[in-house]
């Protein structure tokens, strides 16, 4: 008898780690682990109060109330028009991105790497063929287009169904890309009729505010996956949404709402209705996302520069809720301490000061390397909001870190106290 090998996925693994280390009565700066500081709006958490009756099952493509929802707000978010029918929900966006690679009969998947933990486990489950393209620091871990001609015209790849997975604003490097990039990615991906899955599960967290979906420019073959974890602060809802190009194939449309009636048959109705609250797009939806750039981009950028005076090589970070950490210059140092790896490090990292990062092998990067996401939600978002609400005039950047995000302040200062 054999079954398949898949590990749990290490992000959930390493959460586990932290909590039983919190639960031995050690303190655990709690930055490995993705999860949103923010809550979902209170008219949306009423909504979900009030819809507890709703125990019906709802149809496998979500209710259509929430579906239009969706499609005026994604329209307004993403920059281009989005109708009620290209909209799919879902128990979550993982299970979603799932059921599209299934969707597809022997295929080629192409992961720019750093690439968040669940793309290529879930692509190998499937028995797809997974090609990473390796991106660098130096080029802010962007794929390029030459790279990606590159290897979408290897002739071994000529029968297979090609799809790139292109995450932006992205975990774990905090990276978005431009709207000439995305051009230029959409004009190889033409050329070779290959599809693009979209995780844009981070858009609405673009630090300007100013996320550009790649289906703007490749409308044809692009699926958008999305959902509420991130932006709304609801991950354990499991709202996932996915936007299929207008005139997909009919054979691609079947398998997609064929796979998720024979998987998760719908999402949970009364998350549906009150996501509808959720998608609502007007002052108080602006007004919530508006605070959650103001405050993720001042606190991220500010970390950024701390570790970087530290010696630590980092961009800052144009979206979401990550920094990708790369350690690869205190190599020496940390060899002196018997440090080799990225897992080393983490570890030593949590057992002497609390801080628990996440290995970069994690994210498909070589151990040697020597990088560590860390994201930077180890901080109350209800009592940030509320602070810069009632302060009288701006909040100096070093006051709402070191005051408002004290327990995170003091995870990375213990952080540059260790290295130092
Ligand atoms: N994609 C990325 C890049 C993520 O970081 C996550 C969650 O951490 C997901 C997808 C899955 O999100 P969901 O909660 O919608 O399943």
């Amino acid at each position: 008898m054999t079954f398949k090998t898949t590990p749990k996925s290490p992000t959930l693994r390493l959460n586990e780690q932290s909590r039983l280390r919190a639960a031995q009565g050690q303190t655990v700066y709690r930055m490995g682990f993705g999860e949103s500081p923010f809550m979902p709006p209170i008219r949306v958490q009423q909504a979900l109060q009030e819809s507890a009756h709703r125990k019906d099952y709802a149809p496998v493509q979500g209710l259509v109330e929430l579906r239009q929802e969706i499609a005026s707000f994604h329209s307004h978010v993403d920059g281009y028009a989005i109708d009620a029918q290209q909209v799919y929900v879902g128990s979550g966006s993982k299970i979603l991105l799932f059921n599209t690679l299934l969707a597809f009969e022997s295929a080629v998947v192409l992961i720019p790497t750093p690439a968040w933990v669940s793309y290529a486990p879930q692509a190998e489950l499937i028995g797809h063929h997974v090609h990473r393209i390796p991106t660098t620091f130096e080029g802010r871990w962007h794929i390029t287009p030459a790279a990606l001609e590159a290897i979408l015209s290897q002739d071994e790849y000529a029968d297979m169904s090609k799809i790139l997975i292109l995450n932006y604003p992205g975990n774990p490097d905090g990276l978005t890309y431009t709207a000439t990039e995305l051009e230029d990615i959409a004009h190889v991906l033409r050329k070779h009729q290959a599809w693009v899955i979209s995780d844009e599960i981070y858009a609405c967290l673009h630090h300007q505010g100013q996320h550009i979906s790649i289906a703007q420019y490749y409308p044809e073959r692009t699926v958008t996956t999305t959902g509420l974890s991130k932006w709304c602060g609801a991950g354990g809802w499991r709202l996932g949404v996915q936007i299929l190009p207008k005139d997909a194939p009919v054979a691609f449309v079947d398998a997609i709402l064929g796979i998720a009636s024979e998987t998760f048959s719908c999402a949970p109705t009364p998350i549906q209705v009150a996501a509808c609250q959720a998608y609502v797009w007007d002052d108080v939806t602006d007004h919530h996302l508006q605070q959650q750039h103001h405050i993720l981009s001042r606190v991220g950028n500010h970390i950024q520069q701390i570790l970087s005076q530290n010696g630590i090589a980092v961009h800052p970070p144009e979206g979401g809720f990550y920094l990708l950490l790369d350690f690869s210059p205190l190599r020496e140092k940390l060899a002196g301490r018997g440090i080799q790896t990225d897992t080393d490090l983490c570890l030593r990292l949590l057992e002497t000061t609390g801080v628990a990062l996440l290995p970069g092998t994690a994210f498909g990067i070589s151990p040697s390397d020597l990088t560590a996401r860390l994201a930077y939600v180890d901080f109350s978002g209800i009592a940030i909001q509320q602070a810069i609400s009632q302060s009288k005039g701006a909040i100096p950047d070093q006051e709402l870190f070191d005051v408002h995000c004290a327990h995170m302040s003091q995870g990375i200062h213990a952080l540059v106290d260790w290295l130092t």
